[in-house]
């Protein structure tokens, strides 16, 4: 007979049929006349019952069935008069895959701290909270997809191994295959890289946008959907040494096309997880965050504030309110003057644009005043920045006097001029980081919660 996935157990022309479940054992209960086993196969938050006629089955072989064993069950899908559950499966027959030994499973228990699972990483997936969070991250991660293909964007892999410095988004990972305990050396002392595998420095990439612009002035627009890497000392519930980006580039699109388009893709995802999620994001709502629901569809539901910087600094400052960090004019925004604004200030998500040209990066398009670029930002409720894009500089002398400015070495900026040099356009585009997308739809408040590994300063284990 043919596995049928749990999920599918639920529909009502199911009932009445013969049928073989696989799955793992989240608990089993009972007396000696008949026992209860709630079984899960990860396809949905929901539990089979699986009852078992203790006239047709021994108690020897019951005992392997424990919380955390793999088992297969035949028998007839019926409706269930047990309350909580619509049908449930009466077992013909048992097998017992895999035991997991009582005294040293570590999810024996339920009701494991969020804590105590981040240091059982490996086994966590295997539980109510990690496998909704999984099954919502995997379906948000479909619907990028669905939306960009959508509107007719192509998807561009952009290298994860790069030979440039100079995107300024952070610290990054150097790759290299030269042994560390007996580097080569040129006559002035310093390592000598051109004995490397690549010939010269490399790292992994902080940011795949740079050559997201080389696609977009191609195919006209494209996104890409990859890891990104930064080396950052930054232990907070918002950052990971690893994580995933999504980075949308657009030929003609200036900075007011790019803020409707991730208004629009925001609000498709969420509402997307909203449509085909609902049973794992309940669940998280009922667990963790009673407003979570509310709040997704108030996000969809409302259109998003747009301010300049300027505007929303003084909004900080005739607050009232005491920062642990100082705001003036020029300063970076810190996720507590975000949240400020986005929480208490507006009650709605922001778009902060045209910030000081001195905390942005050099590609963002001057704006005429001469201080501020056309930057913007997406600021969210208990997740700050969701969101970092601009206008980028589409003239080539004022790109080539910010690339000067800074002292970005040129030699590594070549190939990027030639998108200004060679039918400059403009353009615009953003980073969306994928696991804070995941946090703000699950309601979890650490993002080492919404990767399946999280690599954090001093974690890899798994
Ligand atoms: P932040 O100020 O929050 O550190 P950033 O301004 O350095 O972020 P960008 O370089 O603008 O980040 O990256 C684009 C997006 O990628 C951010 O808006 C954020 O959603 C996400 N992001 C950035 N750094 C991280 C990180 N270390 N871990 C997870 N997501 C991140
Ligand atoms: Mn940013």
């Amino acid at each position: 007979m043919k596995r049928t996935k749990i999920i599918d157990l639920f529909r009502p022309e199911m009932i009445g049929q013969e049928v073989s479940v696989m799955g793992w054992v989240r608990t089993r209960r009972g007396n000696k006349h008949v026992q209860f086993v709630a079984l899960n196969d990860g396809s949905t938050i929901k539990n089979i019952q699986i009852v078992l006629d203790m006239s047709k089955f021994s108690d020897e072989e019951l005992r392997p069935v424990t919380t955390g064993s793999s088992i297969h069950v035949t028998g007839r899908l019926v409706e269930s008069m047990g309350k909580g559950q619509t049908c449930e499966v009466q077992a013909d027959t048992l097998e017992v895959f895999g035991t997991a030994d009582v005294e040293t499973y570590p999810l024996q228990k339920k009701g494991h701290t969020l804590e105590f699972l981040r240091e059982k990483a490996h086994l966590r997936p295997r539980t109510n909270t990690f496998g909704a969070v999984l099954r919502v991250r995997s379906t948000l991660a479909f619907a990028i997809h669905k939306f960009f293909n959508e509107r007719g964007f192509f998807y561009l892999n952009t290298p994860l191994i790069t030979a440039s410095d100079c995107e300024g988004a952070g610290a990054m990972f150097q790759v290299t295959t030269l042994d560390l305990n007996n580097l080569p050396h040129t006559e002035d002392g310093a390592v000598d890289f051109s004995a490397d595998f690549f010939g010269k420095p490399t790292a992994l990439t902080v940011s795949g946008q740079l050559e997201g612009e080389l696609g977009a002035t191609a195919l006209g627009a494209i996104y890409t959907f990859g890891p990104t890497f930064r080396a950052e000392n930054s232990n907070t519930p918002r950052h990971l040494s690893e994580f995933w980006m999504v980075e949308p580039e657009v030929a003609f699109n200036d900075i007011y096309d790019n803020m409707d388009l991730a208004e629009d893709f925001i609000k498709y995802c969420i509402n997307y997880a909203l449509e085909n999620c609902r049973d794992d994001i309940d669940f998280l709502a009922q667990m963790y965050d009673k407003e979570l629901v509310d709040r997704l569809k108030f996000v969809v539901e409302n259109e998003f504030v747009r301010l300049p910087y300027t505007e929303g600094v003084k909004i900080l400052e005739e607050s009232g309110k005491k920062f642990e960090f100082p705001v003036y004019w020029g300063a970076d925004l810190q996720s507590e003057h975000e949240r400020f604004l986005v929480e208490e200030h507006f009650k709605k998500p922001v778009i902060l644009t045209d910030y000081p040209k001195d905390i942005k990066a050099f590609y963002m398009k001057l704006n005429d005043d001469g201080r501020t670029v056309r930057a913007m930002d997406v600021l969210f409720p208990h997740i700050g920045e969701i969101i970092g894009g601009s206008e980028r500089e589409a003239d080539y002398d004022k790109l080539l006097g910010r690339i000067e400015e800074l002292n970005i070495p040129m030699k590594d900026m070549w190939w990027y001029l030639d998108t200004r040099r060679y039918g400059t356009v403009p353009h615009s585009g953003f980073g969306l980081g994928f696991e804070r997308l995941v946090l703000f739809v699950t309601g979890m408040t650490n993002i080492r919660d919404v990767i399946p590994f999280p690599r954090t300063p001093g974690n890899a284990e798994f």
